[in-house]
């Protein structure tokens, strides 16, 4: 049996080698370890591993979760799911950062909603960068006025985008689709001193997303298994 240790740090090599390959001068890339649908054992595994970033998708469940491993006080959650109205608000009490803002009204209520102890929620606007009919995300000419609200908001912190591009049957292709959420990024970065986060790469696509410039990589299957 291969570890959840043995799989992280193969998954580090693997960014590694995908940053000397990129040229990109000074480039960092975190691992957000995707543990959606994967028990609380499994992620405290990752965590004594040393692991600390890790991203939920689906509200009730990471709730639970997050409740079971209150222990680990320096750990770091990401909600990377679709948000619905009536789950905001847990979104706002239980996590660190949220990666799936896409529409005002989903900002507004987590500013709103985010309780009054606790740190700033960082945030990274979804964009639909394949302007696919079936993704969340918002449009890219829908980016300035969102990404000008969270800067603004109270208890909101603009720190950057993310993205899940659509399937590609080439590397050029997928490179293309980042290229284009690189640019957006670039753009709202010299608007913006809070921007730091490009969220971009998935289990099949790290090495493409990192010679786009990725910041950090949302990896599930390769590290917690398929899941079921
Ligand atoms: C599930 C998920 C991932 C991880 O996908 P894998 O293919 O298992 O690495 C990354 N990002 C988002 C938004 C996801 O929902």
């Amino acid at each position: 049996m291969i570890t959840i240790a043995e799989r992280l740090k193969f998954a580090y090599d693997r960014i590694t080698k995908a940053i000397k390959n990129s040229h990109i001068s000074g480039q960092k890339v975190a691992l957000l370890a995707v543990s959606k649908t994967k028990p609380s054992t499994l992620i405290r595994e990752a965590y004594n591993a040393n692991q600390r970033q890790f991203g939920e998708s689906y509200v009730q469940e990471a709730v639970e979760k997050i409740a079971e491993l209150s222990d680990l006080n320096d750990i770091e959650w990401h909600f990377i799911g679709p948000i619905q109205s009536n789950k905001s608000a847990l979104v706002a009490a239980h996590f660190d950062w949220v990666q799936s803002v896409d529409r005002m009204k989903i900002a507004r209520r987590l500013n709103e909603q985010r309780p009054s102890n606790s740190a700033k929620l960082n945030v990274l606007i979804q964009v639909n960068i394949d302007d696919e009919e079936t993704k969340s995300g918002c449009a890219i000419n829908e980016l300035p006025e969102l990404a000008a609200f969270v800067a603004n908001a109270e208890n909101l912190e603009l720190r950057g985008l993310m993205a899940i591009p659509k399937k590609s049957e080439t590397n050029e292709q997928q490179q293309a689709s980042f290229a284009k959420l690189n640019a957006c990024f670039t753009q709202l970065k010299a608007q913006y001193q809070s921007i730091d986060t490009l969220s971009m790469g998935m289990s099949n696509d790290v090495e493409a997303a990192i010679s786009q410039g990725s910041t950090m990589v949302r990896i599930g299957t390769d590290i917690f298994g398929p899941r079921t």
